[in-house]
């Protein structure tokens, strides 16, 4: 097992620990044995901070399209070149798998090689009057960006806030998760040592309510992008708007999963009992709402019994593991909170239920089916390693269910019918749909929810026209 890396704030590229500031411990979840020691900034540090950004604003907007290509290119050498130890160093603060650790490394170095490429693809136009006049229509970098990420992908969620914000010219100050800092402070360490002004990228910690107020409070900042529950986002998404801060709020969801008796269904529990538990389900986009036709509901849900019970829960560093531990303790309360709840309200426990040992967070895959529409957990996020099975009288009731939530984040949705697909794809509340298969992410792609699920885009061109303003310039 990797050692766990110092931790330290960045600010103007200086790493910044100690000083007699107040600090916390990081937990590995595996063990529920302290690994490290995060420091908090002081209210100082936060207006250093503020200041930088200021300043790396100017100074990274106005470097050249090619160098600043050049610079995420290198970056995201840099993070390939350290994505094991990187991939080691989130396996040991958020639990996951090792293999998945990394591969969300390499996702973000994918993401930054993408945005490198689109830096050079941020057009203006020209609208052609009468007598030599014209209209220039310019895109501009929006300004400084606060950025606040969540603990379960501490890699991906950061780079998400860096990544189209660096592209677009903006300068970021971005707070990961205190649970989860290794994979945040890699990330933004990469960018620095790839050549990225200490000014125009910073990282700091602290109590997550009192940073987001002090940067939120500044006019430096101009746009503040989020990642976590839709509560704290409703609440930045207010701070925000007291300055008229541009908002990008990547929330909850409470995915539903439609699944046809025209499907194969082996094929669609081979694809999305893993896809369930990935991450111990605590993913934004985790399938959960699995409404299954009715002719084919009893092989489905004894097809996805069957597998879960096999899914291999364990340490990530163990060859093998399948499942890691919850990444905290508030997690296990949640899910015995709400698996008590569905099964008072009627609903059938078919597989797991229960936390495993009491060292760590490790909870059962679990299999709840004939979950009644008032049990909290068909209305709240689970953000955990349970499925919900429920047969379903046919389309229409499927797709009335799927939009039955205020969350529009992910859905999915298996049949062999394209009509189908085009009736889905246009019926359903939702900023992601997936058919016929588990991804709904890719870097060229807009990454984002609709309802309570939040608004605006990362990754893809959208990630980049998000930290942009237009400019009309009119020429007479
Ligand atoms: P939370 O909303 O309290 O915290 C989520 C993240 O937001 C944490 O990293 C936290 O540091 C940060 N945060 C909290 N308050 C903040 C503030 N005032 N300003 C800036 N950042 C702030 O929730 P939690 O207890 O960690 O998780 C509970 C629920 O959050 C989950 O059940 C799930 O619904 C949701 N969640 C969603 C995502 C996602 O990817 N959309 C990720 C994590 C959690």
């Amino acid at each position: 097992m990797a050692d766990y890396p110092s931790l330290h704030l960045l600010i103007g590229g200086e790493q910044l620990s100690g000083g007699g500031r107040e600090s916390e411990d990081v937990v590995d979840p595996a063990t529920g044995e302290t690994i490290g020691t995060l420091p908090r900034a002081t209210g100082e540090d936060l207006d250093r901070a503020l200041e930088g950004a200021r300043r790396g604003f100017r100074e990274w907007r106005d470097t050249s399209a090619d160098k600043r290509a050049a610079i995420l290119t290198k970056a995201a050498a840099l993070i390939r070149e350290r994505a094991r130890d990187i991939g080691q160093a989130m396996t040991r603060e958020q639990g996951k798998p090792v293999k998945e650790a990394i591969g969300e490394t390499i996702y973000c170095a994918m993401l930054l090689e993408f945005y490198a490429q689109e830096i050079k693809r941020i057009y203006g136009r020209t609208l052609v009057r009468p007598a030599g006049q014209r209209v220039e229509v310019q895109y501009h970098p929006i300004g400084p960006v606060a950025g606040f990420a969540a603990w379960n992908f501490p890699a991906i969620n950061v780079m998400r806030k860096i990544g189209g914000a660096l592209a677009a010219g903006c300068s970021v100050i971005v707070k990961p998760s205190e649970e989860t800092p290794a994979g945040g402070i890699a990330m933004v360490q990469a960018l620095l040592d790839a050549g990225v002004p200490g000014d125009a990228v910073q990282c700091v910690f602290g109590v997550p309510d009192t940073v987001s107020r002090h940067l939120l409070a500044s006019p430096v900042i101009r746009k503040v992008t989020f990642t976590g529950s839709t509560a704290v986002g409703k609440h930045l998404a207010r701070l925000a708007a007291d300055d008229l801060k541009v908002a990008t709020m990547e929330l909850g969801g409470h995915a539903p999963v439609l699944v046809f008796a025209d499907s194969d269904i082996d094929a669609v529990l081979d694809t999305m009992v893993p896809a369930k538990y990935r991450n111990a389900g605590q993913v934004c986009v985790s399938p959960t709402r699995f409404l299954v036709e009715e002719p084919a509901f009893e092989k489905f849900r004894d097809g996805f019994v069957e597998r879960a019970k096999k899914v291999v829960v364990g340490n990530g560093f163990e060859d093998g593991t399948e499942m890691g531990p919850m990444a905290n303790s508030r997690g296990l309360d949640s899910m015995e909170k709400l698996l008590g709840n569905a099964q008072d309200k009627g609903a059938k426990l078919l597989a797991g239920g229960s936390r495993i040992g009491n060292r760590g967070f490790f909870h059962e895959p679990t299999v709840l089916s004939e979950v009644p529409q008032d049990a909290d957990i068909m209305n709240h996020e689970p953000f955990g390693p349970v499925a919900l099975i429920n047969p379903m009288a046919g389309e229409e009731a499927m797709i009335e269910e799927a939009n039955r939530l205020p969350y529009g984040l992910a859905a999915y949705a298996w049949t062999d019918d394209p009509a189908r697909r085009r009736r889905l794809a246009a019926e359903i509340e939702t900023g992601m749909l997936a058919i016929n298969g588990a991804s709904v992410s890719a870097v060229d792609a807009p990454f984002g929810g609709v309802k309570w699920s939040g608004y605006g885009s990362e990754d893809g061109r959208e990630g980049v026209m998000a930290c942009m303003v237009p400019k009309a310039v009119h020429e007479g």
